[in-house]
């Protein structure tokens, strides 16, 4: 069997700055160290953080010591400052990818404008972009929803940086037809371009795509789309404990692709699993 593993399969830079910053942060901040939510959209190494003392907390509480890390998809400007007021030390692993999208919408928010967020409303990233919104922000992810929000005087559009770049293409179409007076930034991020441009042509060159990451985790989801679109059959995963001989068994070429919270070690271990024959 012929076996691709895509070169951008794996950690994007924002996540290993987080990953790494979270290892690293027991022997170089005051203990205990949280994270605010889980850092990143992957159970296994939330698990191996846990085993190094980095535990996960779902609320802030009124009072606290330690260290609170901010993880990659950010939070509101409210949130941040909860977290200093109730004692903790701040490591902030924002990536800077979505750090600019932040900035982008305050510069506008203070000039009056809405903003549209084009993306999962229940995402931590956009919940994060919408607390930067002035109480003027809005999230939609189909053009029917686009159409139901009331035409602005002035509005700008950003995408969560992990977005389909060809339904973030039908957003810019949307725009130019309905709404030219609006200003659409392209903040899909460039990790998230280039694994999708490698997804969509690895899924023309092979039978079958395993797509590897957490069954929560939204760019993984989006990879398994875009094969799907593409007319090929794709198998999302999140260990090599999954795979199916059964559901594999016509495929004579596979391709492996993983979000970018997948560690390389669950993507080896998926490849040596395909390569010595699915028991
Ligand atoms: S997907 Fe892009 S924006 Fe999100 S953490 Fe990775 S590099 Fe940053």
């Amino acid at each position: 069997m012929k076996l691709i593993v895509a070169q951008t399969a794996g950690f994007c830079m924002g996540v290993q700055r987080a990953v790494e910053l979270a290892m690293a942060a027991p022997a170089e901040h005051i203990n205990p160290i949280y994270t605010f939510g889980p850092l990143i959209h992957n159970p296994q190494v939330l698990d191996v953080l846990k085993s190094k003392g980095v535990t996960v907390i779902e609320k802030i509480p009124e009072q606290g010591t330690g260290t609170m890390m901010i993880r990659a998809h950010g939070v509101t400007p409210h949130v941040k400052a909860q977290i200093r007021k109730a004692g903790f030390k701040i490591i902030d692993a924002t990536c800077p990818r979505v750090t600019k999208v932040h900035t982008i919408i305050t510069r506008y928010a203070n000039q009056g404008c809405a903003t549209i967020i084009w993306g999962e409303a229940d995402h931590p990233e956009v919940i994060g972009l919408l607390g930067c919104t002035g109480k003027k922000g809005f999230v939609a992810d189909t053009i029917d929803q686009l159409n139901t929000l009331p035409s602005f005087e002035n509005a700008i559009i950003v995408a969560q940086t992990t977005q389909n770049m060809r339904a973030y293409a039908e957003v810019k179409n949307w725009v130019n037809q309905e709404r030219p007076h609006y200003k659409i930034f392209n903040t899909i991020c460039d990790s998230t371009a280039k694994r999708q441009d490698e997804v969509k042509q690895l899924a023309l060159e092979v039978d079958a795509v395993i797509v590897v990451g957490g069954y929560n985790s939204g760019n993984t989801k989006r990879l398994a789309e875009i094969v799907k679109e593409s007319g090929k059959s794709a198998l999302h995963i999140e260990t090599a404990g999954e795979l199916n001989a059964e559901i594999l068994k016509d495929a004579q070429s596979i391709g492996i692709s993983a979000g970018a919270s997948t560690p390389d070690w669950i993507i080896d271990q998926i490849y040596e699993t395909l390569k010595n024959g699915i028991a």
